[in-house]
């Protein structure tokens, strides 16, 4: 198998583990400025996996893991909320 189109690694034939760019954004979870954490997405898939998989953490603490569709419809939740605020 070789690298899909995303994977930034460069794997070896055979090989069935790819990651893409890791994404972060700061957000302010608790609104106390103690702590600003740090959100992160990234894109992988593992040698179990039958599909690559988006994964979330926060401060490099697992959240979830969401197939392409999942969150391809998280995406669009976060931005037609925001568009509620931004549209006005
Ligand atoms: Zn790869």
């Amino acid at each position: 198998m070789t690298c899909p189109r995303w994977c930034i690694e460069g794997h070896n034939d055979g090989e069935r583990r790819h990651l893409a760019e890791i994404r972060d954004v700061c957000v302010t979870a608790d609104g106390t400025g103690a702590h600003i954490p740090q959100l992160y997405f990234d894109l992988r898939q593992g040698p179990d996996d039958d599909q690559p998989m988006i994964h979330i953490e926060i401060d490099e603490r697992p959240v979830a893991r969401l197939t392409v569709g999942e969150a391809v419809k998280a995406g669009l939740s976060l931005i037609g909320l925001a568009g509620q605020v931004i549209g006005q």
